[in-house]
């Protein structure tokens, strides 16, 4: 059923499985069943042999047996000349008895014609007066004719049942002649073949044994006679075959001497062709070869049980059985169970293809949100900034500067939130470049070490003198996460200390690990609060955000971009006893190896005098700026900014610090602008702009020979690293993230003196 099932249901490799193990199981159990038949019956013909050997064995000695009284007869004919019927008589009486073997003893004397008349007379003479010389013919028993040489048979005993045989010439029976001479000259006894009795039915056989008794007056042994004996074959055989139908045995013995055919002599429960073999022997008995087949009959073999070997098949075939449900079971089992992978498999992917559209859509949407955001925001940074530069009451400057710091919190919030999408996405990508680590701490110092004083706690520094400061990474990202950290340190902390403690360890020849190790001794952090810290807005407890503000994006981010950079963060708090921040960092070495100069540096070192703002990068910069005293005079600018409130704040900024601006509503203006007028010292170049892109209009403007080597600048609100890639292949020489980095990069950009200054 398995085999011609539907390919539908029943899949080649299954019915592999079910069939193999079954047909391998079974084959098994059948070989091992015919093997133990096979065992059964090599060990019932062995027995049987032993067997058919013992009846043989009996029956030839059954046969020599039956001669022995025959052969007292000879023994006293031959100790005496002359022996009377009388004699006879006694004489059997004394040796038979009652033995019944023995069908009848006789008595021949070869008789030459001119004693018969003596002959007949001493028998008639002894007590039988019908004595006469006979032969059989077909009216009976006739008187015999004259003849040269007889063979009569003068005595019988027991006379009753063998009278016919009185006075019979033996050489009138058929072949019997033969008999007789082959004794005279071999000198040994003879058997007759098988035959009849007249006083027996057709399935009696008997056979007679001549002995012969020699005269002993001659020297040269000359035969005086025979003695004859008759047995019945079951009479000597009678107790062997009993107990071989008994135990179901077949005999049969026949003569096989006879030149016309074997002639049967006993034939018993013999057999039709069975598995047990029949044994055939061969004996010699007196002249005649005889052969002995015996046979298991019908009975014999039906009541071979051979309950092993059918044990054996019917248990295989229970057991292959059993084996082949379990598989089909099995089977079918793990084919629905893979058959539901399957499923789930496919309906999981579509979910997760689902869940990773919407995911990229609600980063989509908030990359977009950010970007929208940001450039109101970007306008009323400047608005305000250009509102504190003018005339005000100390009350309008008091309420300006509680606004612009408010608008940085807000943009800190959407920078973060940004970030923490971009990482969701996995659209994050870190710069890898050159940069010097101490830079990065001394910006970090410098943020910190006023706002430390402002609250009156101690805020150090400790470097190990043996770190390379020369390393690969994304010093911005660096940055970021020790801003975020130190900011937090500072915020929970009102008494003690802040300290940042830097260490280094070679990993190997092109790697090092820097440990940065952020140490307060604020409110600290429960180890309950700790197990959620790192997860997106979560803060230690909800009265946190009440008194201290801040999303909960911090520490989540700087979680992801440390390990975004190799390396791993952890925490080590307690409540009410400070927390450490232990960031270790795995980073690329570079050629060069500069190491910091001074073990431990104190307040002072590294202080830049315009960190006096808040804990922001952006207010650094500003303010370091601001501080500068940068000039762009006389410095002619063509700015592309679509939105016209940009354009204003950027107009304004720029004009504060003596700049002169020229206008541009997209590319296409630009373009016509510097055609007409290629006197400009830089052009600042929004991207998104209408008619002709930033990009666009850039690569125009390179086509005009004396435009080639004009500084254009590109202003992007949230450049992705693959933007300013862009902007670079557009041919720009570079690109301002937020416009209060105005200035300096576009002294950056200008060749000569006014570049240094
Ligand atoms: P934010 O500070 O913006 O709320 P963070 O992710 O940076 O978000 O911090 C999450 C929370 O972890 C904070 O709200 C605060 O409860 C706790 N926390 C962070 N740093 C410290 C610190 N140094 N001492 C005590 N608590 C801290």
């Amino acid at each position: 059923m398995v085999i011609l099932a539907d390919k539908r249901y029943f899949k080649f490799s299954r019915r592999f499985q079910v069939v193999v193990p079954t047909v391998f199981i079974f084959s098994c159990s059948s070989a091992l069943f015919f093997w133990s038949v096979n065992n059964t019956q090599e060990a019932l013909q062995s027995e049987f042999d032993r067997k058919a050997k013992r009846y043989s064995q009996n029956i030839a000695e059954r046969l020599e047996l039956s001669k022995s009284k025959v052969q007292s007869y000879q023994a006293f004919f031959q100790g005496s000349n002359y022996i009377s019927y009388n004699e006879f008589e006694q004489f059997s009486k004394a040796l038979l008895g009652k033995v019944n073997t023995l069908h009848g003893v006789g008595w021949t004397e070869i008789t030459p014609h001119r004693e018969r008349k003596n002959t007949v007379n001493a028998l008639r003479e002894q007590g039988y007066p019908d004595f006469e010389f006979t032969a059989p013919s077909q009216d009976g028993m006739v008187k015999l004719g004259i003849k040269d040489v007889y063979y009569p048979v003068l005595y019988v005993y027991p006379y009753e049942q063998n009278r016919r045989a009185l006075g019979l010439d033996l050489s009138e029976l058929p072949g019997r002649l033969d008999i007789l001479n082959s004794i005279e000259q071999t000198g040994k006894g003879r058997v007759t073949p098988p035959i009849t009795l007249v006083q027996e039915n057709e399935n009696e056989r008997s056979f007679i044994i001549y002995l012969p008794v020699w005269k002993k007056y001659t020297n040269n042994e000359e035969l005086r006679g025979f003695i004859s004996g008759v047995y019945r074959a079951s009479g000597i055989l009678g107790s062997v075959l009993n107990d071989a139908q008994k135990h179901n045995i077949g005999i049969l013995i026949s003569d096989i001497s006879s030149k016309s055919g074997a002639e049967v002599l006993i034939e018993r429960a013999v057999s039709a062709h069975s598995f047990i073999e029949a044994n055939q022997f061969t004996i010699d008995f007196h002249g005649s070869q005889y052969q002995i087949v015996i046979s298991p009959s019908a009975e014999y073999v039906s009541n071979v049980n051979d309950w092993v070997s059918w044990v054996i098949l019917i248990c295989g075939f229970f057991i292959s059985a059993l084996v082949q449900a379990f598989i089909l079971m099995m089977s079918g089992a793990i084919e629905h169970t893979n058959e539901m992978v399957k499923r789930k498999t496919k309906q999981l992917t579509l979910a997760i293809e689902k869940a990773q559209s919407a995911s990229q859509a609600k980063s989509m949407f908030l990359a977009n949100m950010n970007h929208e955001l940001r450039t109101p925001l970007n306008a009323i940074i400047g608005l305000v900034t250009l509102c504190l530069k003018t005339d005000l009451s100390n009350k309008q400057a008091s309420y300006l500067q509680d606004a612009k710091l408010a608008t940085h919190t807000l943009m800190s919030l959407i920078n973060q939130s940004l970030d923490y999408a971009k990482i969701e996405s996995g659209k994050l990508e870190l710069e890898k470049i050159e940069f010097d680590l101490s830079d990065v701490i001394k910006k970090i110092y410098a943020v910190f070490q006023m706002q430390a004083k402002q609250k009156g706690i101690d805020f150090k520094l400790i470097i190990d003198t043996h770190i390379n400061r020369m390393l690969m990474g994304d010093p911005l990202r660096v940055e970021q996460v020790l801003l975020n950290l130190c900011s937090n340190a500072l915020k929970f902390t009102d008494v003690g200390s802040v300290s940042i403690n830097v260490t280094a360890k070679t990993i190997s020849h092109q790697h090092e690990e820097v440990i940065i190790r952020i140490k307060d001794s604020g409110i600290g952090i429960s180890k309950e609060q700790q197990a959620t810290l790192f997860q997106s807005f979560q803060q230690a407890d909800n009265t946190t955000t009440r008194k201290y503000g801040g999303t909960g994006l911090g520490l989540a981010i700087s979680k992801q971009l440390v390990e975004l950079m190799g390396g791993h963060i952890v925490i080590n708090s307690e409540i009410g006893k400070g927390c450490e921040f232990v960031i270790t960092l795995r980073l690329q070495k570079t050629q060069q190896s500069t190491t910091f100069t001074s073990q431990t540096i104190e307040q002072g070192y590294l202080a830049d005098e315009s960190a006096d703002e808040t804990d922001n990068r952006i207010e650094i910069a500003s303010a370091s700026e601001s501080k500068q005293k940068m000039s762009l005079h006389g410095v002619r600018v063509l700015l592309v900014e679509d939105i016209e409130i940009n354009r204003m704040i950027a107009t304004e900024l720029l004009e504060s610090y003596g700049a002169k601006v020229t206008q541009a509503c997209d590319g296409q203006q630009a373009v016509h602008t510097l055609k007409s007028d290629n006197d400009f010292d830089v052009v600042l170049m929004d991207i998104q702009v209408p008619v002709m892109d930033g990009l666009q209009a850039t690569k125009v403007i390179r086509a005009v020979p004396q435009l080639a080597k004009i500084p254009i600048l590109a202003m992007t609100a949230n450049a992705m690293n693959e933007d300013i890639d862009n902007c670079h292949a557009a041919g720009m020489n570079g690109h301002i993230a937020k416009p209060i980095h105005m200035v300096s990069s576009i002294l950056a950009s200008l060749p000569g003196p006014q570049a240094q200054s």
